[in-house]
C-alpha cells in the first residue's frame, strides 16, 4: 500500500491543520474531504474533519501518528460547505477547525452517529382497511393520522395518548411503527394570504425577478408595513420551485407568533433552530434540513450554517440587529456570511428592516443591492406620532414629566396599554452615600454595581459579580446609603403607586429568564385589559402588542452621546423599534420621548423626517471621517490582569505592522492601512482584566486582510507576554 497522510482540521484555536496516518489498514480511496475522524492529540481525544489526503508530509515520519477511527463513510460536510468554511477561516483569520465546529451539531462533534437523531415514529399505512374504532380516544388518535401521515411517539404521548392505544391502531392495520428521523409537525391552517397593497405588490414583483440568481435586496419598510407578508409570498414562490427557504431572525425576534405565522401559511414542514433547543433537537433540525424533509428553516444567527441542499432564498429579518454578529470566538456576522453563502448558491438574499444598518443602506444607495421600499403601514394601521418632550427644568414625578403622566392616564382610562421603555434593569444604577459621596463599585471592573431589590443585592452587569447591600456606608459609617437613578424595578414600584388601578408588568432579563416565561407574559398581555409594561429592549423587537397605544421612552439621552461611532445609529434604531410597538392595529399610537436635549439636531431629524433621513446624514458624517462603510475596519483587542502587558502586546503588534507596511509599500506615500492606538477600552478593566485595543482602517479590504494575515502569524508566534489574551475582530460592531 502506498504511503499517504490525511490532512485534518482539529477544533483548536491554532490556525493550522494536522497530518495523521490513516487508521490501520485503510486505503486512500476510503478518505474523502468532509468525513469526521477521531484522533489523539497530546492527551486529548478530538473529533476532526478530513480536508485532503496527500502523499507526502512535512512532519518527520517518526512523529506521524495513525488516526484512531474514521467516523463517516459518506462525507458529513459537502464540498460547497467546506469551501464556505475556508472562506470564513480566511476572512475572519480564524482556525479552520473552530470554524467547522459551527457547521457540525454538538452531538456529531462528540462522535455520535446521524441515526442518534432517530425516534420512534408512528406512520399511517398506505391503504388502511375500513374498520370501526370503538374507543373515543382511539378515534381521536386516528383523526390525527387523517390530518398527517406521521407522528413521533413522543408527540402523541404528550397529547395524552397511550402506547396501548397506538398498538391497537397498529393491530387494526391502520398504522405502523418505525425508528426514523421525525419531521416537524405541519400545522397549516391554510390561512388565506392578505391581498397585497400596491406597494407590497411592486416590491414583490421587484424581488421575485431576482429569484434564481444571486442578488442582495434591501427591503426597507417601516414597522408594520407588511414586510413579513412579502417574505411569505416570496417563500411561496420558492417552495413552488421545489426549493428551500432560510429565514434568519434576531435572537429575541424568534417568538411563537412569528413561527406560527410561517407554519400556518404553508403545508410543508418548518424546522426551527435556536439556542433554546437541546443537543438532540438541534441534530434533528439539522438533519431535517440537510435531508430535505424541512422546506423552510427559521432560526437565529447560527442557523446560517445549516446545510440546505435545495436552497432557493435567504431572508434576514431585522438585518441591522446586533445579535447577527457573534461576540466571542469566531466573531462572524451571520448577515455577511449569508451573503457569501447566497452568492455561492446563486440565490437572492432579502435584507429586511425598518432601520437598515448604514452598511446595507450604503450598498443599496450605491446600486450594489436592489433597494425595495415600503413606506406605508399595511392594513388599517397608521404610523405613530412621535413627540420629543423636554424635561429641562421640569419637575419630575418618579422620573416622569407631568404631561407624560397625564397622557398615560388618558390611554389607560381608554382601556389601552402603555409601554414604558428604559434600557436599564435593576432598581437603581448606583448605590451611593449621601454623606460622603461613596459609591458601590465593582471590585473587578471599572463600573458601578447596580442595586437590585428583587431579590435585594448588588450586581455588576458587566462581570456578573454579586454581593449583599451594605447597611451603612463602608467609608464613613453613615446610614444614608441609597440608590440613585432608576431602573425597571424602581419604575415598576413607583408606577404601581401612581396608578394603583392598573397592573404594572416588568419585562426584563430578571423577570423573563426563559422563553416559556416570555410566552406566558406575552399571552397575559395579549389577553388584554389596560396595563403598563415597563421593559428593556426585550420589549423592543418583533413583538406585536395590538393594545399598546402609548410608548414612553424614558432615557433616550443615554445613547445620544456614546463614545462609539455607531452610537447614534444604534440609538436611532432602538428608538424606532420601540416606537414601532405602538398602534399596530386600528387604534393610532403615540410615542413620547423624554429628553434633556429637545433641540438635539439628529434627534429632531429622526423625529421630523424619519430614520432614512437621519441615516443619510450619518452616512455623510462617516464619509467625511472615512469611517465604515467608507473604510474597512478591524480591531485588535488585548486583555490581561497586568495592565502593562496588555498594552505592551499591542505596542509590539503596532511596531510590527508599521514595519511590515513600510516594507511592503515602500513605493507609496501613505500606507494602505491606518493604525490607531493602542488605547484603553472605554471600560478599561472588566472582570479583573485590563483591556486595550488597536484599530486598523483601510480603504481597500484586500490590504486590510493581507496585513491581518501577517499580524495573526506574528501574534501566534509571539513569545513572552503569554498571559495576555488577544483576538482580532473583523468588521467590529463597536469599539467599546
Ligand atoms: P412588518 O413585517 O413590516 O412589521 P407585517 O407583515 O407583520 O409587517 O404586517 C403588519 C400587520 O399588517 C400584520 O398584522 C399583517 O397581518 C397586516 N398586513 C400586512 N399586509 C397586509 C395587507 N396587504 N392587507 C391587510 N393587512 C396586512
Ligand atoms: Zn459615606
Ligand atoms: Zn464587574
Amino acid at each position: 500500500m502506498s504511503f499517504f497522510v490525511v490532512d485534518i482540521a482539529l477544533p483548536l484555536p491554532l490556525r493550522r491543520t494536522f497530518d495523521y496516518l490513516p487508521a490501520d489498514g485503510e486505503a486512500r480511496e476510503q478518505y474523502r474531504p468532509g468525513q469526521r475522524v477521531r484522533v489523539e492529540f497530546g492527551r486529548q481525544l478530538l473529533t476532526g474533519v478530513v480536508l485532503a489526503t496527500r502523499d507526502h508530509s512535512d512532519v518527520p515520519p517518526k512523529k506521524l501518528r495513525p488516526l484512531l477511527q474514521r467516523l463517516d463513510d459518506a462525507p458529513l460536510i459537502d464540498a460547497s460547505s467546506l469551501a464556505l468554511c475556508q472562506w470564513l477561516a480566511g476572512y475572519y483569520h480564524h482556525s479552520m477547525g473552530e470554524v467547522l465546529e459551527h457547521m457540525i451539531p454538538t452531538m456529531l462533534r462528540r462522535g455520535s452517529s446521524l441515526a442518534e437523531a432517530d425516534e420512534r415514529v408512528w406512520i399511517k399505512n398506505q391503504a388502511p382497511p375500513a374498520v370501526t374504532l370503538r374507543g373515543s380516544k382511539q378515534q381521536a388518535l386516528w383523526r390525527l393520522f387523517e390530518e398527517q401521515d406521521e407522528w413521533p411517539h413522543s408527540e402523541l404521548t404528550s397529547q395524552g395518548f397511550t402506547l396501548a392505544q397506538m398498538r391497537s391502531l397498529a393491530d387494526a392495520g391502520l398504522i405502523r411503527e418505525q425508528q426514523k428521523l421525525p419531521l416537524p409537525t405541519v400545522i397549516s391552517e391554510r390561512q388565506k394570504f392578505h391581498t397585497l397593497n400596491a406597494q407590497q405588490q411592486e416590491v414583490l414583483r421587484q424581488i421575485s425577478a431576482e429569484l434564481g440568481h444571486f442578488r442582495p435586496c434591501l427591503l426597507e419598510g417601516v414597522t408594520g408595513s407588511g414586510k413579513t407578508e412579502v417574505y411569505l409570498r416570496l417563500i411561496e414562490k420558492v417552495l413552488e420551485q421545489g426549493q428551500q427557504a432560510l429565514v434568519l431572525v434576531p435572537e429575541i425576534g424568534l417568538t411563537p407568533q412569528t413561527v406560527r405565522r410561517f407554519q400556518a401559511r404553508f403545508d410543508v414542514p418548518v424546522a426551527l433552530l435556536h439556542s433554546g433547543l437541546n443537543d438532540r433537537e438541534r441534530l434533528q433540525g439539522w438533519r431535517q434540513c440537510r435531508e430535505g424533509g424541512a422546506r423552510i428553516l427559521i432560526g437565529t444567527r447560527s442557523a446560517v450554517f445549516t446545510p440546505l441542499p435545495d436552497l432557493g432564498l435567504i431572508i434576514i429579518d431585522e438585518e441591522h440587529d446586533a445579535s447577527f454578529k457573534q461576540q466571542d470566538g469566531l466573531r462572524y456576522s451571520a448577515r455577511d456570511f449569508a451573503l457569501v453563502r447566497a452568492q455561492k448558491a446563486g440565490v437572492p438574499v432579502v435584507l429586511g428592516s425598518a432601520t437598515p444598518s448604514l452598511e446595507t443602506l450604503h450598498n443599496a444607495l450605491s446600486g450594489k443591492y436592489l433597494h425595495a421600499k415600503l413606506t406605508l403601514r399595511a392594513g388599517n394601521a397608521r404610523a405613530p406620532g412621535m413627540k420629543l418632550h423636554s424635561i429641562l427644568h421640569q419637575p419630575l414625578t418618579a422620573g416622569f414629566a407631568q404631561p407624560v403622566l397625564a397622557q398615560m392616564q388618558k390611554h389607560l382610562s381608554n382601556g389601552k396599554q402603555v409601554l414604558v421603555f428604559i434600557n436599564r434593569r435593576g432598581f437603581a444604577p448606583l448605590l451611593a452615600c449621601r454623606d460622603c459621596g461613596w459609591m458601590a463599585e465593582c471590585r473587578r471592573c471599572d463600573a458601578r454595581m447596580t442595586l437590585h431589590h428583587y431579590p435585594p443585592h448588588l450586581h455588576c452587569h458587566h462581570c456578573d459579580f454579586q454581593q449583599g447591600i451594605p447597611a451603612i456606608c463602608p467609608n464613613c459609617g453613615s446610614e444614608h446609603v441609597e440608590g440613585v437613578g432608576q431602573g425597571t424595578e424602581k419604575i415598576q414600584d413607583q408606577l404601581s403607586d401612581l396608578f394603583p388601578a392598573f397592573p404594572v408588568r416588568r419585562v426584563d432579563r430578571d423577570t423573563v429568564r426563559t422563553k416559556q416565561a416570555f410566552d406566558n407574559l406575552y399571552d397575559d398581555i395579549h389577553d388584554g385589559g389596560p396595563c403598563i409594561l415597563v421593559g428593556t429592549q426585550m420589549l423592543a423587537k418583533g413583538h406585536h402588542f395590538p393594545d399598546v397605544t402609548l410608548v414612553v421612552i424614558l432615557d433616550a439621552d443615554a445613547g445620544l452621546f456614546s463614545a462609539d461611532f455607531r452610537g447614534m445609529e444604534h440609538s436611532a434604531q432602538l428608538i424606532c423599534q420601540v416606537a414601532g410597538r405602538a398602534g399596530r392595529e386600528d387604534s393610532p399610537g403615540e410615542v413620547w420621548i423624554q429628553t434633556l436635549y429637545a433641540d438635539h439636531p439628529q434627534l429632531n431629524l429622526l423625529l421630523d423626517d424619519g430614520y432614512h433621513a437621519l441615516a443619510l446624514a450619518l452616512l455623510q458624517e462617516r464619509q467625511s471621517q472615512q469611517l465604515p462603510p467608507y473604510s474597512h475596519m478591524a480591531l485588535l483587542r488585548s486583555e490581561c490582569e497586568d495592565r502593562g502587558q496588555a498594552q505592551q502586546l499591542l505596542q509590539q503588534a503596532r511596531a510590527f505592522m508599521q514595519q511590515w507596511l513600510q516594507q511592503e509599500h515602500s513605493h507609496r506615500h501613505v500606507t494602505p492601512v491606518t493604525l490607531l492606538g493602542p488605547f484603553p477600552a472605554i471600560m478599561e478593566r472588566r472582570a479583573g482584566r485590563f483591556r486595550f485595543q488597536l484599530q486598523l482602517y483601510a480603504e481597500e479590504r484586500r490590504a486590510l486582510h493581507r496585513l491581518a494575515d501577517v499580524l495573526v502569524q506574528f501574534l501566534e508566534n509571539h513569545k513572552g507576554l503569554n498571559k495576555v489574551r488577544w483576538h482580532l475582530d473583523i468588521d467590529p460592531l463597536d469599539t467599546l
